[in-house]
């Protein structure tokens, strides 16, 4: 059963670095502060309380938890060890950067309940991650991807394409190097510029260009793709629309609200549409919660196809996997599969995200 999780932002805390694009008190929605034991509890409260017996674990997000002071790390932990020990909730995950993370801490870390550990990677390119700040190398995300899952601790990995020097072909390689160190999962956040950062400065100046929501998408589809076919999960595309995101902060780049469904339709829109033909009047099976996804976010897909002069009946059947449509002709049924009958070329996505820098 899936768990209900209770975020809570760390917010900046224990990070000595300034990357190019952050700023954590923007993108949590907080002020800064660590949260109280009071706050810790009572919010897991209530949270447990609407939970409807799904299992519940508890995440600390927006910093770097491991690079904050141990007695602060061991404050925040605290509080969670009884509820931990009773099974009023059941695991707990982080974030942090790959360079704040070795044996004896994630072990630690293990002893305390910390079931995920998910790392700032952002990018294996070592030129894109010096041109943004990062202050740590590819090879210290590789290191601390194999550390975590040595212990038995899931590793999840955070890539941001679009960064500055990045390119389709280092986002790709990113994935491709975190596929094979090992991680168990990926959050994809494509890069967009916050007032108040240094890549909001660069920006303003003519130096760095980030990716439109169109190349992001391009891009984000090849990476989802990719991931699919090594069956490796993407829990999240896009940063989550709160209070702290908004027209007002984000100055530019691949921002959207819906971003995930726009990539994931994407997929099903393009395979839908490499297996019809022009004047074409089919009906579109699909899993029934797929449903939205073939349509397309807004029905795009469905208007795009149109515009092609194809006209589609949609359906939904339970025995379909998720991953499949079938297409009803009138020679038969065919059915094609996301991972198997799809491809996406590097020099299509090159092309369509020419200006990428
Ligand atoms: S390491 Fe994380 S918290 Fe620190 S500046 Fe970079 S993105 Fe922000």
């Amino acid at each position: 059963m899936k768990p209900v999780t209770v975020p809570f932002f760390i917010s900046h805390q224990g990070c000595p670095h300034t990357c190019v694009f952050c700023d954590q008190r923007t993108i949590s929605g907080a002020g800064g502060a660590l949260p109280a034991h009071v706050e810790i509890l009572s919010k897991i409260a209530a949270w447990r309380s609407g939970a409807g017996g799904r299992p519940v674990e508890v995440a600390f997000f927006g910093g770097s938890f491991t690079a904050l002071p141990e007695m602060i790390q061991d404050d925040l932990l605290a509080p969670l060890q009884p509820l931990l020990a009773c099974g009023e909730i059941s695991s707990v995950r982080l974030s942090t950067r790959p360079d704040c993370i070795d044996p004896e801490r994630v072990l630690w870390l293990k002893n305390h309940g910390v079931r995920t550990i998910e790392l700032g990677v952002q990018s294996m390119d070592d030129v894109v991650l010096d041109a943004s700040g990062r202050g740590h190398t590819a090879a210290a995300s590789e290191a601390a991807i194999r550390c975590i899952k040595r212990q038995g601790v899931l590793a999840g990995a955070q890539l941001m394409p679009g960064l500055p020097g990045d390119t389709p072909h280092s986002s790709l390689m990113s994935l491709e190097r975190v596929i094979s160190a090992g991680a168990d999962f990926v959050r994809i956040y494509p890069t967009i510029v916050i007032r108040g950062t240094e890549l909001a400065r660069r920006y303003g100046a003519g130096e760095y260009f980030p990716l439109s929501l169109e190349q992001g998408v391009t891009l984000c589809k090849l990476l989802l793709h990719r991931a699919l076919r090594a069956a490796l999960p993407v829990i999240r595309i896009g940063l989550q629309a709160d209070e702290g995101l908004n027209a007002d902060t984000v100055l530019a780049g691949c921002w959207h609200p819906s971003l995930g469904q726009l990539v994931s339709s994407g997929l099903y829109g393009d395979l839908v549409g490499n297996y019809v033909a022009e004047g074409d009047s089919v009906e579109v099976f699909c899993h029934p919660s797929r449903l939205s996804d073939v349509a397309g976010h807004k029905r795009s897909n469905l208007e795009r196809l149109a515009g092609r002069g194809v006209r589609i009946r949609l359906a939904t059947d339970m025995t379909l996997d998720k991953k499949e449509i079938m297409i009803k002709r009138d020679n038969g049924y065919f059915r094609y599969n996301l991972v198997n009958d799809l491809k996406y070329s590097i020099n299509e996505v090159y092309q369509q995200c020419a200006r990428i820098h």
